[in-house]
């Protein structure tokens, strides 16, 4: 299946988007092809800058069956022209920075999202002469404000990594287009099943594959989905000449991670609010964020443009850095380590002060906004696909 219908269901599309049985054998997995190099019957152009989606499969960095089928079935999933894929979610962010920023131009860019992509923004654009202003996304009249004569991008990043703003997509979009400047959207968090950016007027959505779409922890991929002619500006420069490309294997290993990405959507929704249903009860708990729970700050526009809330949630105790340790020694189900979207659930503790010095560096009201939430640490806990009372009974006996 290899084409858009609005016929097809999410779920048809998961398994068989981009998928065919074999021509040759029959076989109805995908045959992972890990050829670095293909035959070709006539001389083909060596450049980066004669490269497109029609090309014929020349050399794996330029393009690989295996990985093009994922990108088939990311692009439909997405109701994208076009999919590209990377090797990490960072190398798809920093391949979008810096292929389609050049010196003297100016991003926008949420200060709290995830902390790699903050860093980049802030240590590694402005030696390149990019400017950046990191502002507080949910408020629409401060990305106003922060629009120059050169934004060319703004970025943003929903549900937000670690205290899960929602960002409405719809709006910034407009605003970003008023002033001639692309939306990026790094919707690793909502996956495509809760939302499709791209249908709300963003141009570039950013994927981090290791999450949601791979869903098991054993694959690192990135995507970028965005128009044909985007996908073209980034391909030469992002693709080939950086050359952060996806192997075939892990390409493989997320695309049969992918064809479940809507079951497990809605099994991570009905575990996560089970959990929050807990937490929100529970005396030992300070604050709780979850998008799908009333008392989010940004509940209404979740409820917007969200079909699914997605199976992460923060929250605050008293003596973070106590609790943290006894879920290291005493968790039983849950693994307390870093990342999310896996089929496991994984908690760990973003520490406010490592945070906010090493990634945010914000200042006054700010900071005085991120601790309201956050105090002095976050714990983002992935909810995983266990059931949901085995998970209950373990944060019950750490908190
Ligand atoms: N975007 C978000 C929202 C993330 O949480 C992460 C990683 O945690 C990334 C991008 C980077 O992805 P990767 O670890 O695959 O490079």
């Amino acid at each position: 299946m290899n084409k858009k219908s609005a016929a097809i269901g999410i779920q048809t599309i998961a398994i068989h988007g981009g998928e065919s049985p074999d021509r040759e054998t029959g076989a109805t997995a995908p045959n992972i092809v890990m050829s670095s190099t293909f035959v070709v019957d006539e001389p083909v152009s060596f450049s980066a800058t004669n490269v497109d989606e029609n090309s014929p499969y020349i050399y794996t960095r330029w393009s690989n069956p295996t990985t093009r089928q994922l990108e088939i079935k990311l692009a439909l999933l997405e109701h994208a022209d076009q999919c590209l894929t990377f090797a990490s979610g960072m190398a798809a962010s920093s391949a979008v920075l810096f292929s389609l920023l050049n010196s003297g131009d100016h991003l926008v860019m949420s200060n709290t999202n995830y902390p790699g992509t903050a860093e980049v923004a802030r240590d590694q654009l402005p030696k390149k002469g990019i400017e950046v202003s990191p502002v507080d996304t949910t408020e629409l009249a401060l990305i106003e404000q922060a629009m120059t004569p050169n934004t060319r991008m703004v970025w943003i990043e929903t549900p937000s990594n670690p205290l899960l703003q929602i960002i409405d997509i719809a709006k910034v979009a407009e605003i970003a287009h008023a002033h001639n400047a692309l939306l990026v959207v790094d919707s690793t968090f909502a996956s495509p099943i809760a939302t499709r950016p791209l249908e709300l007027g963003a141009d570039l959505v950013v994927h981090s594959l290791t999450k949601y779409i791979g869903g098991h922890g054993d694959a690192l991929g990135g995507a970028v989905l965005s128009s044909a002619a985007l996908a073209s500006r980034l391909r030469e420069c992002g693709v080939l000449h950086y050359g952060a490309t996806l192997s075939p294997f892990n390409a493989w290993l997320i695309m049969r991670g992918a064809a479940t990405l809507p079951l497990r959507m809605r099994a991570h929704q009905e575990n996560a609010m089970a959990l929050a249903d807990f937490l929100h009860q529970d005396s030992r708990v300070e604050h709780v964020l979850y998008p799908g729970h009333p008392s989010h700050p940004q509940h209404e526009v979740a409820k917007k443009q969200m079909n699914n809330y997605s199976g992460i949630l923060s929250f605050k105790v008293k003596n973070p850095a106590r609790v943290a340790e006894r879920m290291m020694k005493q968790l039983k189900v849950i693994h307390y380590a870093v990342s999310v979207g896996h089929h496991r659930s994984l908690i760990y503790l973003l520490d406010t002060k490592d945070l906010i010095e090493s990634s945010y560096r914000l200042e006054g009201a700010e900071l005085a906004k991120y601790k309201a939430h956050a105090g002095d640490g976050l714990f983002r806990c992935s909810v995983g696909l266990e059931d949901a009372q085995d998970l209950i009974a373990d944060l019950d006996h750490v908190l």
